[in-house]
């Protein structure tokens, strides 16, 4: 199946890997946090040991750059570790691991996000909505916003489990509405110190720095963890363009390569990114990556600790190396998600109903 999957990609495979947060004790973040987001420390471990197993040398980004765009050829396959978010734990948990293992990465960071005390929509939404399960609350649906009442309704009469019901609410609804959501969560539920996760920290920019100076790389994926596709252009200028400043200015770095907000582009988004001078970005379409290929649509497979789980529960290593060499999308028994949209032109309205509602079927986890 490797070779195959080589001759399909043009010679050598380049795989893309993409991680959120690598932590210390899953368990225990298991009833906290959104579970497709997290990854222990040792499976962590295990993935990269099974990815060198596989027989990928790990590359930087812009080494499997130049591969696809034939500027230079790979003597094995390659593997290109990523992250997005920017959470703390990454650096707390997955940089030393990386860096005892020699292993190169990039982190796409929600540049305005960084070195605040701010979480992020999702983890806001996840906690504020365990929170309602958690103290049986009963919502009046009447003085609440329609896209907030559909999904506390969803979620609290146990339709769809609370991650998928979140995935679908963020699929649909622009910033604006989520922030919404939040508000009217926070009026219902509170005050109370415990509406903010005390999970889901990001870095700040020293520890950026610090990783920097051991030759981490990091890319942008928005200031504010915006979906773009579902924002009007002159919002995607700016996210995409002071994103980049803002890095390169607390870094020190120059920024080329950007991560797509739920994995999800357009043209437009696209035709943003090279005027500012980017080279590439990621979605979270799992498919194998060609040369030749766009770079601007990178593909990627997101992992979590369950993509390892084997049958008696455990990390189970065959399984690792099956799903690293992508056995069951060669096979047929995977469908990759698509992460083209259209573009939102018009500027959005926070409690309209009237979104774009994209096609095809909700992504387990693509933030
Ligand atoms: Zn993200």
């Amino acid at each position: 199946m490797a070779a195959y999957r080589r001759y399909q990609s043009g010679g050598r495979r380049i795989l893309i890997v993409s991680y959120h947060r690598v932590v210390g004790d899953f368990t225990g973040e298991l009833q906290r946090s959104i579970p497709g987001l997290l990854i222990s420390q040792e499976t962590f471990r295990g993935h990269l040991e099974g990815l060198s197993a596989a027989g990928y040398e790990f590359a930087t980004i812009g080494d499997a750059l130049d591969v696809m765009a034939g500027r230079r050829t790979a003597r094995k396959d390659l593997c290109v570790v990523t992250f997005d978010d920017g959470y703390r734990d990454v650096y707390r948990y997955g940089y030393p691991v990386l860096k005892e293992m020699g292993v190169p990465a990039i982190t796409y960071l929600p540049a305005a996000l960084i070195g605040t005390n701010e979480r992020f929509h999702h983890d806001r939404l996840f906690h504020l909505l365990r929170l309602a399960q958690a103290r049986g609350y009963k919502p009046l649906f009447d003085v609440i916003p329609k896209p907030s009442a559909e999904l506390l309704d969803t979620v609290l009469s146990g339709r769809k489990r609370l991650s998928a019901a979140l995935d679908d609410f963020i699929g649909q609804y622009s910033s604006a509405a989520l922030a919404e959501t939040i508000q009217v969560l926070e009026e219902k539920l509170g005050p109370g110190p415990d509406l903010l996760p005390e999970q889901g920290d990001l870095m700040d920019w020293d520890e950026v720095r610090r990783m920097v100076k051991d030759g981490f790389e990091f890319g942008a994926h928005t200031l504010g963890h915006v979906v773009l596709t579902h924002e009007p252009l002159e919002v995607v200028e700016r996210e995409v363009c002071e994103s980049k400043a803002l890095i390169e200015r607390e870094a020190g770095i120059t920024v080329r390569d950007f991560a797509y907000c739920n994995g999800w582009y357009s043209d437009d988004l696209i035709r943003v990114l090279v005027r500012n001078g980017f080279r590439s970005a990621v979605t979270t379409e799992d498919m194998p990556n060609r040369i030749g290929g766009d770079p601007f649509t990178l593909k990627r497979k997101v992992l979590w600790e369950n993509f390892s789980l084997g049958l008696t529960g455990g990390f189970s290593r065959s399984l690792t190396v099956c799903q690293l060499d992508d056995c069951f999308g060669t096979l047929g028994m995977r469908e990759p998600v698509p992460g083209r949209r259209p573009q939102r032109l018009a500027i959005p309205t926070p409690t309209s109903t009237n979104t774009l509602r994209p096609e095809g079927p909700p992504e387990e986890v693509s933030w």
